[in-house]
């Protein structure tokens, strides 16, 4: 198969018959669900777009030949690496960057192992067949355009122990309970998977940041993937902050809701061809790293975040001149903020890719330093960028009628009028307020900020490992050649 459109991808999700729960109910059909089917059209158009722009998205497979999605490309070249980033924008662009799982975030990743399969032979024993499995993996999700979703963290249960050995349950979390010849049984829970239900294939890995120390949480420590309708695996989904109303109303909550599920696996088997790496913490603790998949996955974090960063600027900007405080000192300085997180953004991209460089499996891989900071700076930014929303929306944002009010023969004309803004009108005014409130205000806009904040693992745990392994001791030197210069006496002759 190449690159699939909108409609294959709605038909699969259809024959999948994942089993999910929501509202305390097991969902029949996703693509029909009130929960689900909006999300599921945008899913569908970003394949759609695929095809729509099939000289920006796609690339030519290099074992069928088809024209299969160039999330996918093993880049070899800095071209490589900027028409993916391109092709990443292009996706980001469909929803305003409010789509963080669109499926290239995890295909860069699939790409990664499947390319440093070396790594996982180790992870077998010794065995060559993890590694080849990485390998068929890679290829199987690249020629069939898969979706994947995938679950990384133990449930919370108890955070001050560090191991999930140590919890009054131990079979909580999700652990390999047996192995066989054919494959491995796993029970428990794992956590949190973004567009969970609507993906056809599940991939659980260790976490990119959750280190575990010793060995004694091998039985926890493990990576394969599997088809999201393996009997056993519930999705568990969250509510839904799509809450029915029409696009106009909600424009973000009412088109991405990608929800979110706990994983739970009963008597769960996976086949040895599915699995990656099996009962090695220390394996696990490297993957991310060692594969450089966490590189290649914030290559498209960090185009996913450039392209959030202007639509949020293009809706301050339109808000300040609609209400006629773009004069103003204290606005202005406000609204550069965020021109200025775009243009530090857009500096460590383009550090990254022309820094790139062959890495020890071939591939051309950017330089992590700048997107290392980017990752762990944007969390806390785009917070920042939410704040200054509310600044300046304050009473508009609140000052809300919606559809229905505006075509009530009664009360629509003095909505309209009341509603008003300096150069605009009121229908033009509220339409983009509500955007602004969908960002800033409602379930999707709030559960959108702690996604930034959260969704490639705790920012605390993540800013001290970057302090632990910046290297610090060039600018002790300075310092120190500094003082001993300021230390020699001068001699008088
Ligand atoms: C909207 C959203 C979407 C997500 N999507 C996905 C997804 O698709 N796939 C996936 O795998 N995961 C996903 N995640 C999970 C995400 O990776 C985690 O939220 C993140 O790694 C933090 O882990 P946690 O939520 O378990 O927080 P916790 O580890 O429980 O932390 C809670 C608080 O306690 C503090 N804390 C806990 N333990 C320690 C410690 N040992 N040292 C210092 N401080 C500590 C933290 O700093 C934090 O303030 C998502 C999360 C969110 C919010």
């Amino acid at each position: 198969m190449s690159a699939r459109t909108g409609q294959q991808y709605i038909d699969g999700l259809k024959e999948r018959k994942t089993e999910v729960w929501i509202h305390g109910e097991k969902v029949e059909d996703v693509t029909t669900h009130p929960a689900f089917k909006n999300v599921v059209e945008s899913v569908a158009g970003l394949y759609d777009l695929q095809h729509e722009k099939a000289d920006k998205m796609l690339y030519t497979s290099p074992t069928s030949g088809k024209k299969v999605g160039l999330s996918f490309i093993a880049p070899k070249t800095k071209e490589d690496l900027f028409r993916r980033r391109e092709m990443h924008s292009e996706w980001a662009s469909f929803s305003g960057g409010m789509m963080g799982r669109s499926p290239d975030y995890l295909n860069t990743s699939v790409m990664a192992f499947g390319t440093a399969s070396q790594f996982f032979a180790q992870a077998g024993g010794g065995s060559d067949q993890f590694a080849k499995n990485a390998v068929d993996y890679y290829e199987y999700a690249r020629e069939n355009d898969l979706s994947l979703t995938h679950t990384l963290i133990h449930p919370q249960v108890n955070r001050s122990k560090l191991t999930q050995s140590e919890q009054d349950d131990p079979f909580l979390s999700a652990r390999i309970t047996k192995k066989t010849s054919d494959g491995i049984i796993v029970n428990g829970c794992r956590l949190l998977a973004t567009l969970g239900g609507i993906t056809d294939e599940l991939v659980v890995f260790p976490s990119t940041v959750n280190r575990t120390p010793g060995n004694t949480d091998d039985p926890y420590a493990f990576a394969f993937a599997i088809p999201n309708n393996t009997p056993g695996l519930k999705f568990l989904s969250r509510e839904s902050f799509d809450y029915g109303k029409s696009k106009w109303d909600h424009p973000l909550g009412a088109r991405f809701d990608e929800g979110d599920a706990i994983i739970s696996f009963e008597d769960v088997f996976v086949p040895w061809e599915r699995v990656f790496v099996c009962e090695s913490t220390d394996i696990c603790n490297r993957t991310y790293n060692e594969t450089n998949a966490v590189v290649h996955m914030t290559h498209q974090v960090v185009s996913k975040h450039i392209v959030k960063t202007e639509f949020v600027l293009g809706v301050v900007l339109s808000m300040m001149e609609s209400i006629g405080i773009d004069k103003f000192m204290h606005v202005k300085e406000k609204a550069s903020e965020i021109m200025i997180i775009l243009e530090v953004m857009k500096s460590h991209m383009f550090r990254a890719e022309h820094n790139a460089a062959i890495d020890q499996y071939g591939n051309m891989t950017p330089d992590f330093e700048p997107l290392n900071a980017a990752r762990n700076w944007f969390p806390k930014m785009y917070q920042r960028m939410v704040e200054i929303i509310k600044i300046l929306g304050a009473s508009g944002l609140m000052a809300l009628p919606t559809e229905a009010d505006f075509s009530h023969d009664e009360i629509g004309p003095l909505i309209h009028r009341y509603t008003q803004g300096a150069n605009i009108n009121g229908e033009e005014k509220v339409q983009l307020f509500r955007l602004a409130w969908d960002i800033s205000i409602s379930a999707f806009g709030n559960r959108q900020s702690l996604y930034e904040y959260y969704f490639f693992g705790d920012p605390v745990r993540m800013s001290n490992m970057y302090y632990d392994n910046f290297n610090k001791q060039p600018y002790k030197d300075k310092v120190q050649e500094f003082l001993n210069r300021a230390a020699k006496p001068t001699i008088q002759v």
